[in-house]
């Protein structure tokens, strides 16, 4: 993206906020992260551990409709401190709960 907009910079439009390139790495469609599920993910879950990941660390799983109240369950039942935003988005470390917060 930096380097197009580099080499684009007389873009009369001002380049960067007219919506990017479907060529240039845009988030685009991924299978959910229940092992065996082919189905496009339609959520991000945010989470950590707090045993092995430091506070500001956020991983992130994705799931289709069907499994993101699994992972959600999964993750909590470990008492790990997670977030749940639409597909596209990264939950913030800062918006990790116990609980499961949901951005939507
Ligand atoms: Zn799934």
């Amino acid at each position: 993206m930096s380097l197009l907009d580099a080499l684009s910079g007389a873009s009369p439009l001002g380049g960067s906020l007219s919506g990017g390139s479907p060529l240039s790495g845009e988030p685009t469609a991924q299978e959910c992260s229940r092992a065996g599920c082919r189905a496009t993910a339609a959520w991000a879950i945010g989470w950590r551990n707090p045993k092995i990941h430091t506070a500001d660390r956020v991983k992130v799983w994705v799931a289709c409709d069907e499994h993101v109240a699994f992972l959600r369950e999964f993750l909590s039942a470990r008492d790990f401190p997670l977030a749940v935003a639409p597909f596209g988005t990264v939950p913030d470390a800062a918006s990790l709960s116990p609980f499961g917060s949901t951005t939507i």
